[in-house]
């Protein structure tokens, strides 16, 4: 059993414990507390209490006790990796990955709070001074998805911490294990500046993005959830960082290296089963690649290992619930209806004959109308659609409401500009999908979210700026009461 963690100790938690579930395996595999609005508060009091001595302490010494987060995070690399993929599903091999990428997240914010400052600027006149100051915003909700708890976890609490700002994170419902587990990689911080509540969504989530007390919800998930939480930071004029769905475009030119387009589309369509918000969703094929390169993508699709996360040879593991995997069948069956071809999988597939799996599936014949095109997949799903020239793959792209990455395979330097200028995409990328950067801001444009994660975006994100001016001297103005 694994407990809540606030104010620095461990309490239970006044929901119903919740069993933990392996998608691989569909056992149930560990017990947590389970919170409610009452343990949401509790976080929230101690969060603020801790935010009167945590914002005042000195940089360096912030950027210490988030660099020993890193090297107990490396210290237990491997057990984070197995509690993962025990409950998210996915590949070990990934998630010892990620665990060094979440650790690096904090050496990365550790340094960058360090370095962090304001500026002088001119004053109006002589003997004033002029400073912009930054100053942390308070209590942080740190509101997280099922797909890469770990990671995105870090993407949040680094910045926000280096910044100055206390935290409560709630984990996904599917994913609280790993999250609650942390409890040991934070306890050398002070009581309250990170509290870890697991619980419903529209419970403790909820309430987090209700309460008075929280001065900016930092968000991961759907798009209907995240305009649900704009509304609610409406009312108090929260800050808010959304990052929502995408329905990522590859756009693959003759010029390409088509080896190297086929191979990404498959990694970057399948990784993770496709539950990535990034991940490849819809491909447009210049006229002549088209064939090609779709008989190389199922030729390696229809030799990809599907498996169990825990076996580091699985190239595609399952699907975190059942229920995730009835919206991919949804978005396929109306597309086979509606008169697409698919050319492997499109089914569950007969081994393993436990676990979420869905079959990586290739299609083609698909309409820009279909479910499958327009709205966000999350499963193992590529469509590839030929076109005639680049400028048709670029108005296709950027049709919908997602703008969160997009990948062009192309060597052609004019192609490449007119892409990155005309794609409307957060993340974009030539040549190599789905590459994050610690120092590069990521997140989406259109209904693919707000504000930035990483990168300077990604902290400043959890500043507030104050202009202060300051007379020196002081004495009267002549423009002020009474008129002369
Ligand atoms: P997904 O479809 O990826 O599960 P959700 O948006 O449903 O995405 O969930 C992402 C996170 O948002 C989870 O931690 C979930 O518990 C939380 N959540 C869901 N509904 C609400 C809500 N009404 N208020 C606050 N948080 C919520």
């Amino acid at each position: 059993m694994r407990d809540l963690w606030i104010n620095n100790q461990r309490t239970s938690g006044s929901g119903e414990p919740q069993p933990v579930i392996d998608p691989a395996t569909t056992e149930v595999v560990g017990q947590v507390a389970w919170g409610t609005e009452v343990d949401a508060d509790r976080a929230v009091a101690a969060a603020r209490a801790a935010f009167k001595e945590w914002r005042r302490v000195p940089a360096a010494e912030r950027a210490g006790l988030l660099h020993e987060i890193a090297r107990r995070m490396r210290a237990s690399k491997e057990t984070l990796a197995v509690e993962l993929t025990m409950e998210t599903g996915r590949s070990i091999r990934k998630n010892r990955g990620y665990v060094e990428w979440a650790a690096e997240c904090f050496d990365y914010y550790a340094e960058l709070g360090r370095h962090h400052r304001g500026r002088v600027i001119p004053s109006p006149e002589p003997g004033q001074l002029s400073l912009v100051l930054k100053a942390p915003l308070g209590v942080v909700a740190a509101i997280l998805p099922w797909n890469y708890p770990l990671l995105l976890l870090a993407w949040k609490l680094a910045p926000a911490l280096a910044a100055g700002n206390t935290v409560v994170v709630k984990p996904a419902e599917y994913t609280p294990w790993t999250t609650l587990g942390l409890q040991r990689i934070f306890d050398h911080l002070p009581a309250g500046v990170v509290n870890l509540v697991s619980g419903d969504g529209p419970v403790v989530g909820e309430r987090l993005a209700r309460h008075p007390d929280v001065r900016m919800i930092a968000f991961t998930g759907s798009v209907e959830t995240g305009q649900h939480l704009m509304r609610l930071a409406a009312d108090d004029l929260k800050r808010i960082n959304l990052e929502l769905g995408g329905k990522d475009p590859l756009i693959v030119c003759a010029d390409a290296d088509l080896e190297a387009a086929a191979r990404a589309a498959v990694w970057g369509g399948f990784l993770n089963a496709g539950q990535v918000c990034t991940s490849i969703e819809r491909a447009f094929v210049e006229a002549p690649a088209f064939e090609p390169l779709l008989e190389r993508i199922l030729d390696l699709t229809r030799h990809l290992t599907i498996g169990p996360g825990s076996d580091p040879e699985s190239e595609v593991t399952p699907m975190i619930r059942p229920q995730e995997r009835e919206k991919v069948i949804r978005h396929i069956e109306q597309a086979l209806e509606a008169g697409a071809v698919a050319h492997t999988g499109g089914a569950i597939p007969a081994e393993p004959d436990r676990g979420y799996y869905y079959a990586p599936t290739v299609l083609t014949e698909v309409d820009d109308d279909m479910l499958l095109m327009r709205e966000e997949t999350f499963g193992p799903v590529l469509p590839i659609v030929p076109v005639d020239d680049f400028e048709t793959a670029l108005e296709r792209a950027n049709r919908g409401h997602y703008g969160l990455g997009a990948t062009l395979f192309s060597r052609n330097a004019r192609r490449v500009k007119r892409y990155m200028e005309t794609i409307e995409a957060g993340n974009v990328w030539v040549n190599d999908p789905l590459i994050d950067n610690l120092a590069g801001p990521f997140g989406g444009m259109k209904r693919s979210g707000l504000g930035r994660e990483l990168g300077e975006e990604g902290f400043e994100a959890f500043l507030e700026t104050k202009h202060l001016h300051w007379e020196i001297e002081g004495g009267v103005k002549s423009w002020w009461y009474p008129w002369d």
